[in-house]
C-alpha cells in the first residue's frame, strides 16, 4: 500500500515542492492549504496524478484524515505576509500544532514541524547551532511568528515526551527558488522583480546585515531524509545552506546574473530585524549525510530563470 502523507500548506512555495518530490517517490499526497499565500498555480500540475488530493482547509481548525505522516508546513513566512494579521498567524502556528499533533497521536502519524531559524531571534552566537536558545523579542512585531514557532517546538517536544510521539523538528534558514510569490517581500524575490523590471532595488538598512540562502530542491532532500532517518532523531535539527552573504552583496550578485541596470536605494531597517544569520549543519551533516549541494550562483540563476518566465 501507498504511504498516505499529509502535507498543509502544500500550496505554498516549499510545500509545493515537497508535494511534487513525495509524489515522484510514490506517495498518496493529501495537500491542505487555505491559500492565504498559496495557490492553485504552485500545485496545477500535480492535479493530473490520481496520488494527489487537495483539501481547502484552515489547520487552526481540527482535521480528521488517515495519513501515516504529516509534513506541517502550513504559515506565512514572509514577514509582510506574517505580519499583516498576526493574531492569525500565532494561531496558525499554535492552534495549528495542536491540532496536526492530535491527529499524528490519533492516528500514530509520525509528524514533521516546519519550524526556522527565526527562533534564534536576533542571535549573539554566530553560526547558530541547535543548542543556542535564542534572542527573541517576546512583543515586537516579528513576534507573532518567533514566538508562535517557539510555541509549536514545545507542544512537539511535550507530546513527543508524555505520549512517545514520533516527531521531527527542523529549523529552516532563508530558502529561496522558484514558486517564490513574487510580491511576497523576501528579499530574493523582491532583488530579482526589482531587477527584471529595472527598478530600484530596495536594500534595508545599509545592507551589511547577512543571511545564508539555501535551494529548495537542496532543503527539501533534508526534509526527506530527516522524515526516514532513526525514530530517536526528533531534532531539532538545523537545515540551511551555511554560505553567508551581506544583503548589498546579494544585490550586486542579482543586478550581475540579470544584467539589470537598477540601482541600489536604501531604506529604513525594520524592526527586530536580525543583523546576522547563518546555520550550523554539523549535526545535519552527521545524522542525516546532508549537505547543500547548489551554491547561491546557480541557484539565483534558475530562480531567475523561473522569474522571466511568469507575469511580473
Ligand atoms: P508560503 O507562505 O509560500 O507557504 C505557507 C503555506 O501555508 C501557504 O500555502 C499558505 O496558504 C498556507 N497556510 C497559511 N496559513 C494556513 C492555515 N491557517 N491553514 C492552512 N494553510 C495555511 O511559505 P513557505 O516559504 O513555503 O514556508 C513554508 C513553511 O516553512 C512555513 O511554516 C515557514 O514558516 C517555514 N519556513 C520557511 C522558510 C523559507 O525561507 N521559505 C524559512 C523558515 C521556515
Ligand atoms: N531585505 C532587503 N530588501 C528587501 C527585502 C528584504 O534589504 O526588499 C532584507 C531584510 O531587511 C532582511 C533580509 O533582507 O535583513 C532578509 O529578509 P527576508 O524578508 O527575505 O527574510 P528574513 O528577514 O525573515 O530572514
Amino acid at each position: 500500500m501507498k504511504k498516505r502523507v499529509l502535507v498543509t500548506g502544500g500550496a505554498g512555495f516549499l510545500g509545493s515542492h515537497l508535494c511534487e518530490r513525495l509524489l515522484n517517490e510514490g506517495a498518496d499526497v493529501l495537500c491542505v492549504d487555505n491559500f492565504f499565500t498559496g495557490r492553485k498555480e504552485n500545485i496545477a500540475h500535480l492535479f493530473e496524478s490520481p496520488y494527489f488530493e487537495i483539501m481547502r482547509h484552515d489547520v487552526t481548525f481540527p482535521l480528521y484524515v488517515e495519513v501515516d505522516e504529516i509534513y506541517n508546513l502550513a504559515c506565512p513566512a514572509s514577514p509582510i505576509h506574517y505580519q499583516h494579521d498576526p493574531v492569525q498567524t500565532t494561531k496558525t502556528s499554535v492552534h495549528g500544532a495542536i491540532n496536526m499533533l492530535g491527529l499524528a497521536k490519533r492516528t500514530g502519524a509520525k509528524i514533521f514541524q516546519a519550524s526556522t531559524s527565526e527562533v534564534y531571534g536576533d542571535p549573539e552566537e554566530h553560526p547558530q547551532r541547535e543548542s543556542y536558545w535564542g534572542k527573541v523579542n517576546p512583543i515586537g512585531t516579528r513576534s507573532c511568528y518567533d514566538e508562535g514557532k517557539r510555541c509549536a517546538e514545545t507542544l512537539f517536544f511535550d507530546y513527543h515526551r508524555q505520549h512517545g510521539m514520533n516527531i521531527k523538528v527542523a529549523r529552516i534558514f532563508n530558502t529561496y527558488g522558484p514558486r517564490m510569490n513574487p510580491d511576497d517581500g523576501r528579499v530574493v524575490s523582491n532583488f530579482i522583480v526589482q531587477a527584471l523590471k529595472g527598478e530600484d532595488i530596495t536594500i534595508y538598512g545599509d545592507g551589511s546585515q547577512t543571511r545564508s540562502f539555501c535551494y529548495v530542491e537542496d532543503l527539501i532532500e533534508g526534509f526527506i531524509r530527516f522524515m526516514n532517518s532513526e525514530n530517536d532523531l526528533t531534532g531539532p535539527v538545523n537545515l540551511g545552506n551555511s554560505g553567508e552573504f551581506s544583503m548589498k552583496e546579494l544585490a550586486e550578485k542579482v543586478i550581475k546574473l540579470t544584467g539589470s541596470t537598477s540601482k541600489l536605494t536604501f531604506n529604513p531597517l525594520p524592526q527586530d530585524d536580525p543583523l546576522q544569520r547563518k546555520p550550523d549543519i554539523t549535526l545535519a551533516k552527521a545524522k542525516l549525510g546532508w549537505e547543500p549541494v547548489i551554491d547561491l550562483d546557480k541557484g539565483l540563476q534558475k530562480t531567475i530563470q523561473y522569474f522571466k518566465k511568469i507575469e511580473l
